[in-house]
C-alpha cells in the first residue's frame, strides 16, 4: 500500500502532495471552519475499472455542510467535482481501493464570523482496512451534540472534536468505540459510523431528526435491505437497554462499511459473534460499491474512460 500519492487538489488546482499547504492563521486552521467529506473508490480487477460509490451523493453533502456552516457559496457544480476527482484519481494512476477526502476551508486571514473566502481540497489517502472482527463498545458519557448547538448533520471538522472526546475515553477504557446518547438518551451513532441493531429479525435505525449524520451508507442499507432481501428497515428511537438484548449490532460507514459488533458494555450481543444479517448486508453492499453486483450502476461512478 502507498504511504501518499503523488498529487493533491488545493484551491480546485491539482499541485505535488508537498505544495498543498495552508496558513496557521487561516480561520480553517484556528476556528475548525472546515467542511469535509469521506469517500472510497473501489478497484474491480475484472473489469479493470475503479469505482468512486455514490460521489454525486457525497459532493452534495459537502455542499450542504459548507452552506450550513455559512461559507460563501463555491463556484463548483457537483459535476465539476466529481470531474475534478476523477482527474485527480487519473494523476495519480489509482488502480487500488482508496479512501478520498474532499474539504472546503474558509481561508484568507479572517476572525470568527469569516465566511470567505473559500478554498477546495480533495486528497486521496491510501486505504486502511476496518479490522475483520466483531467491535467492543461502550456507551459514551459524553452527550451527541445537537440540531440546536452544532448540528451532526453537517460533516465539518468542529463536530468531530465531540467524537474525539468520546472516541479517547472508549479507547483508553479498552473499548473500540463507543457509541453516543442524545440529550433525552435515545441512541445517535458512534463517531464515524451510523448505528443498525436487529430486533426480532428486523433492521432497527434511528432517525435523521436524532442528532446523526446523513449517512449515505445508511441509506444504502436500507434500501438494499428491502430491494435485495425483501426486508423493512424500522426508523425509530432507540433505548439504550434495548442494546442489551438487540440480537444483532453492527456500524455502517464509507470508511467502516459494515462493522459488526460483538459487545456493548460488556453485555454480549447474541453470541458474540457476527450475525446472519449482517453477514447477509455486508456482503450485499461490498458486492455493489466494487461493482462485482451490476445491479444499481447509477451509484458508481466509472473513472477510467473507454473501460
Ligand atoms: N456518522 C458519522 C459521525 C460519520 O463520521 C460517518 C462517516 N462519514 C457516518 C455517520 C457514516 O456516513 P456515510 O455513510 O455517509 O459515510
Amino acid at each position: 500500500m502507498a504511504e501518499h500519492y503523488e498529487y493533491l487538489v488545493l484551491d480546485g488546482k491539482i499541485l505535488p502532495y508537498q505544495e498543498a499547504k495552508l496558513h496557521i492563521l487561516t480561520p480553517a486552521v484556528k476556528y475548525g471552519a472546515t467542511a469535509f467529506e469521506g469517500l472510497r473508490a473501489y478497484w474491480n480487477e475484472d473489469l479493470q475499472q475503479l469505482f468512486v460509490f455514490r460521489s454525486s451523493d457525497h459532493m452534495s453533502r459537502l455542499m450542504q455542510s459548507g452552506r450550513l456552516m455559512g461559507m460563501e457559496s463555491v463556484d463548483y457544480t457537483v459535476e465539476e467535482l466529481n470531474d475534478l476527482l476523477c482527474d485527480l484519481l487519473i494523476a495519480n494512476k489509482i488502480r487500488e481501493d482508496v479512501h478520498i477526502r474532499p474539504s472546503l476551508f474558509v481561508v484568507g486571514e479572517g476572525q470568527v464570523p469569516a465566511r470567505g473566502p473559500v478554498s477546495l481540497g480533495m486528497a486521496v489517502i491510501p486505504m486502511e482496512r476496518w479490522a475483520d472482527k466483531t467491535y467492543r463498545l461502550c456507551i459514551s458519557s459524553w452527550r451527541r451534540i445537537d440540531d440546536n448547538s452544532l448540528s451532526p448533520r453537517i460533516k465539518c471538522a468542529a463536530n468531530y472534536q465531540n467524537g474525539r472526546m468520546a472516541l479517547i475515553q472508549a479507547k483508553e477504557d479498552g473499548y473500540d468505540g463507543c457509541l453516543m446518547l442524545d440529550h433525552r438518551g435515545h441512541v445517535t451513532e458512534e463517531p464515524r459510523g451510523c448505528f443498525f441493531m436487529v430486533r426480532k429479525g428486523v433492521p432497527v435505525t434511528s432517525p435523521l431528526t436524532d442528532d446523526i449524520l446523513e449517512s449515505i451508507t445508511r441509506e444504502t442499507l436500507i434500501e438494499l435491505f428491502n430491494e435485495f432481501h425483501g426486508i423493512q428497515t424500522e426508523v425509530r428511537e432507540i433505548d439504550r437497554t434495548e442494546l442489551y438484548v438487540a440480537e444483532e449490532v453492527f456500524l455502517c460507514g464509507t470508511g467502516m462499511e459494515v462493522t459488526p459488533v460483538g459487545q456493548i458494555d460488556r453485555f454480549l450481543v447474541g453470541n458474540g459473534q457476527i450475525g446472519p444479517l449482517t453477514t447477509t448486508i455486508r456482503q450485499s453492499y461490498i458486492g455493489i460499491a466494487r461493482g462485482v453486483d451490476g445491479r444499481h450502476s447509477e451509484w458508481r461512478m466509472p473513472v477510467y474512460p473507454g473501460v
